[in-house]
C-alpha cells in the first residue's frame, strides 16, 4: 500500500505546527538558559533565581505536557508563559535595585530582556491587546526603576544611574512604539490581503481564492464536487430593472448560496453571474438535494421588483488525479448542457451518456466514490 505523507489541512494548520514546535525549542531553551543562569551563579545562588528560575523552567515543562495531551490550547501556552516571564523580569529589576545597583550604580544585563518581552507581546497577543500588554510591562517598569531611583537620589546625586535608568526607559519606550507600528501596518497588510480574496460586491470568495482553494485540495489530493451555476437571462434584469436591482439579485443570490453550503464548503463568485460551489464529495442524491432548496430558495426570494429567479447548474466530481481544471470543463459543460436544454435545471456530469432532468431520481452509483 502507498503510503502518504500527512499534509496539514490548511495554511493555518501549518502555522499551528510551527507554532507548537516554536513552543518546544522555547522550552528547550528556557531550561538550558535556567540552568546556565544557576550554573553561573553557583554556589553564591541570587534568592529570587534560585526558586523562580527552576519555577519557570517547570512551568514550560507542564505547559509542553499539557499541550502533548491536549490540556491547553497552544495560545493560552504562550500567554501564561508571557506573563510568567514578564512577572520574573519585573521581580528581578526590583531586586536588583536593592542587592547590584547600589554596588555597581548601574543596571545590570538581566534588563536586555525587557526589549525581548515588548516584541514577544505581539507575537503572544493580537494587536491592540499587545498594544496594552507591552504599555503596561513598560509602565511597570518604569514605576519600579523610578521609585528606587527617587529613593536612592535622596542620599545624593548619582549621574550615571540616572541615565542608565534614563536609557533603560528610552529603549523601552522606542521598542514598544516601533513594534506597534510593525503591528498595525501587518494588520492593514492582512486586511489588504482579505480583500484580495473578496469579491466586493457579494462579499463571496472570489475567483483568485476559489483557484487556489482548488489547487490546495489538489496539493493534498482531497476529493470535492465542483457545482457551476448561471442565472437565467440575468441581462434582462438589468435591462429591465436596472443595474442595481442586478446587484441586489447577486448579493441575494450569494446570501442563498451561503446558507445552503454545508460546512466545508466553499462558495464563490466565479464570473458576473456566475457562481461555483465548491463541496465536499457529496453523494449525488444530497448534492440534488442541497441544490433544489437553493432553486427553492431563489424561486421563492424577492428582490426589489424580482423575483421567480432560476439558474442552471452544472455539477462534476473530482476523480483520483483530476486536475480542478479538468473538474471545472466538466461542470462547465454539464452546466451549458443546462442552458442548452432550456435553462433552469441541474446537470451532473456525463459520465455513463446519461442525462437528469429537473424531476429526474438520479441512481445512486452515478458519481463513483472519489
Ligand atoms: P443566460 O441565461 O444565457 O445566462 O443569459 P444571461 O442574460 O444571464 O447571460 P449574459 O451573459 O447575456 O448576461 C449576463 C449579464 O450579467 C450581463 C452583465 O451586464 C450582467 N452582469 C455581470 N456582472 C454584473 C454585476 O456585477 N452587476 C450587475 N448588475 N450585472 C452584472
Ligand atoms: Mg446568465
Ligand atoms: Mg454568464
Amino acid at each position: 500500500m502507498k503510503s502518504r505523507r500527512r499534509v496539514p489541512a490548511s495554511e493555518g494548520e501549518r502555522w499551528m505546527l510551527t507554532q507548537r514546535r516554536m513552543f518546544l525549542v522555547l522550552t528547550l531553551l528556557g531550561t538550558l538558559g535556567v540552568s546556565a543562569a544557576l550554573w553561573v551563579q553557583a554556589p553564591n545562588f541570587d534568592p529570587l533565581d534560585k526558586v523562580a528560575l527552576p519555577l519557570l523552567a517547570l512551568t514550560l515543562l507542564v505547559l509542553d505536557v499539557s499541550l502533548t495531551l491536549r490540556r491547553i490550547s497552544l495560545s493560552l501556552a504562550f500567554r501564561i508563559i508571557y506573563v510568567a516571564t514578564s512577572v520574573y523580569f519585573l521581580l528581578a529589576l526590583h531586586q536588583q535595585f536593592r542587592v547590584f545597583v547600589p554596588i555597581f550604580t548601574v543596571l545590570s544585563e538581566n534588563t536586555y530582556w525587557f526589549a525581548v518581552l515588548y516584541a514577544a507581546a505581539f507575537l503572544t497577543f493580537p494587536a491592540r491587546r499587545a498594544v496594552l500588554v507591552a504599555c503596561g510591562l513598560f509602565g511597570a517598569s518604569a514605576l519600579i526603576s523610578g521609585y528606587h531611583l527617587y529613593t536612592m537620589l535622596q542620599t545624593g546625586p548619582n549621574p550615571r544611574l540616572v541615565g542608565a535608568v534614563a536609557q533603560f526607559l528610552l529603549v523601552g519606550g522606542v521598542m514598544v512604539a516601533v513594534q506597534a507600528t510593525f503591528s498595525f501596518q501587518r494588520m492593514q497588510l492582512l486586511a489588504a490581503r482579505a480583500a484580495a480574496y473578496t469579491d466586493a460586491l457579494t462579499g463571496l470568495a472570489n475567483r483568485r481564492a476559489a483557484e487556489e482553494h482548488l489547487a490546495a485540495l489538489y496539493a493534498r489530493q482531497e476529493p470535492f464536487t465542483l457545482v457551476l451555476f448561471d442565472l437565467d437571462h440575468f441581462k434582462a434584469v438589468n435591462d429591465q430593472h436596472g443595474h442595481a436591482t442586478g446587484d441586489l439579485v447577486l448579493k441575494g443570490v450569494s446570501s442563498a448560496a451561503r446558507s445552503q453550503l454545508p460546512s466545508k464548503g466553499l462558495a464563490a463568485r466565479w464570473g458576473g453571474e456566475e457562481f461555483l460551489l465548491v463541496l465536499p464529495p457529496l453523494p449525488s442524491l444530497e448534492v440534488r438535494a442541497m441544490l433544489d432548496l437553493l432553486r427553492a430558495q431563489l424561486r421563492e426570494q424577492r428582490y426589489g421588483a424580482v423575483d421567480g429567479l432560476t439558474a442552471s447548474f452544472g455539477v462534476a466530481t473530482a476523480r483520483s488525479g483530476d486536475h480542478p481544471d479538468d473538474i471545472l470543463t466538466r461542470a462547465d459543460a454539464a452546466m451549458y448542457a443546462a442552458k442548452r436544454q432550456g435553462r433552469n435545471d441541474i446537470k451532473m456530469e456525463e459520465l455513463r451518456r446519461t442525462q437528469f432532468g429537473n424531476s429526474s431520481v438520479l441512481p445512486g452509483k452515478q458519481h463513483p466514490e472519489a
